[in-house]
């Protein structure tokens, strides 16, 4: 079989544990007998983050925004034990984090959606897509732990040397402080792409903060949104979708007792946590995709859930594991995909959607790992696999 060219390369970024076998496996069994793969290739593991002192994740950043298409394996964000267990130089900050910052942008993550795969919320018919705000906020906060009584205050310096200045809090004894910040520039890009993305999906808009609280912070992120919905009123009018602000308790618990299919826009933090639920209603962590687009016209593909550590371990020991590796085969068939889409390769493009079909087409015949066999809802016998069989299959029903 003559095996598919590419033009311009997707930048690979490897990572941790788990998925890092997995990484190789789907790369082998999947991508390799089909694709002649161009990859500028980085090792974002976590040894040779430590080896390059991080050096390695802003190479791969810059690379990036060179080809614009990344593929990223999940990665560990070291805490102390990590520190430990591997005698790292420094605890370093999370890849995911920095490669954010470096590409600003908004991070879409939306659920596979199986039809023999029972959400857990039985309402849910139409998948949610998340656009989580990747931009500072509590993720690149100032912090200080206060040891005892103590002023707290924010303090602005202008450049032209004008002072503005607010107090915080006075400490009687010790406690904590934290400093974050948005710009106005990001809160637009992010407003932009969650417009132009609901708007190309044709779904409803949701953005949700809790203005009523912080009525600075959250009041401008409001503001920027109103504005950009202005832009996008005749457009969403023209498709028949709307754009809504609620606030964001309000907004859980309109999703709950939705039937789901809107985009949800949401701040960093709340997007985080978020993610996390809608991906679990939809059956398992291994179902989330991710994809951070960038305002330069970067993609950057991942799945939306860990190094699955607990699996790892177990592989170590021999063991077998139910890995699932569907959100990391769905990280690469989205970079292909987009790849093909911009390098106008119709047969790239088109083996992404082969391989999302075969996934689909696996689970929804009963192949299924450990995670996804109790919500199986089809008629198939169930038939439970490893981590590696999975992948098997699925090149199976490819060859
Ligand atoms: P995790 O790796 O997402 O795994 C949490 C649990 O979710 C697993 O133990 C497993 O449950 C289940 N799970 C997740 N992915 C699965 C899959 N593909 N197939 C089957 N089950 C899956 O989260 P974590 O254990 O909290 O974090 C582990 C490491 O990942 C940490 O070092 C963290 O820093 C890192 N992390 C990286 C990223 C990223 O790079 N984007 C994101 C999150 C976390 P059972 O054990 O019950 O089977
Ligand atoms: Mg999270």
């Amino acid at each position: 079989m003559k095996k598919i060219r590419m033009t311009n390369p997707i930048v690979e970024l490897d990572g941790d544990e788990m998925t890092r076998v997995l990484w190789q496996w789907i790369k082998e069994d999947l991508i390799a007998p089909f694709v002649d793969l161009k990859s500028e290739y980085y090792d974002l593991g976590l040894p040779n983050r430590d080896k390059t002192d991080d050096g390695v994740t802003l190479a791969a950043a810059d690379a990036i925004r060179k080809w614009g298409v990344g593929c990223k394996c999940a990665t560990i964000t070291p805490n102390l034990q990590r520190v430990a267990e591997y005698g790292l130089k420094r605890m370093y900050p999370s890849p995911n984090a920095t490669l954010r910052a470096a590409l600003d942008g908004t991070i879409f993550r939306a659920p596979v959606a199986l039809k023999n795969i029972a959400p857990y919320i039985p309402g849910w018919k139409k998948p949610i897509t998340i656009a989580r705000h990747a931009y500072a906020d509590v993720y690149k906060a100032a912090e200080l732990r206060v040891t005892g009584a103590a002023a707290a205050s924010l303090r602005v310096e202008y450049a032209d040397g004008k002072t503005a200045d607010k107090p915080v809090h006075t400490f009687d004894g010790p406690g904590v402080l934290m400093g974050m910040f948005n710009t106005d520039k990001s809160i637009y890009s992010f407003a932009r792409a969650c417009f132009a993305y609901a708007l190309d999906e044709g779904r409803d808009l949701w953005f949700a903060t809790k203005d009523t609280i912080a009525k600075t912070y959250d009041g401008r992120f409001k503001e920027i949104f109103a504005e950009v919905a202005a832009e996008f009123a005749a457009r969403f009018e023209g498709k028949g979708i709307r754009y809504e602000y609620m606030l964001i308790d309000d907004s859980v618990a309109r999703a709950v007792k939705s039937e789901g299919g809107f985009v949800w826009a949401l701040k960093n933090y709340d997007g985080d946590v978020l993610s996390d639920m809608a991906a679990s209603v939809m059956g398992s962590l291994a179902l989330m995709t991710s994809v951070l687009v960038a305002p330069g016209g970067q993609y950057e593909y991942e799945a939306a859930h860990g190094t699955v550590t607990r699996h790892y371990y177990k592989h170590l020991k021999g063991e077998e594991t139910g890995t699932n590796g569907v959100a990391t085969i769905f990280a690469w068939s989205g970079a292909l995909r987009k790849r093909g889409q911009l390098d106008g390769l119709p047969d790239l493009a088109g083996f992404a959607d082969k391989l999302e079909r075969a996934v689909e087409g696996a689970i929804n015949e009963g192949v299924l790992t450990g995670d996804l066999a109790p919500l199986y809802i089809g008629t198939e016998p169930v038939k439970r696999v490893n981590a590696r069989e999975f992948i098997r299959e699925i090149a199976g029903r490819l060859g």
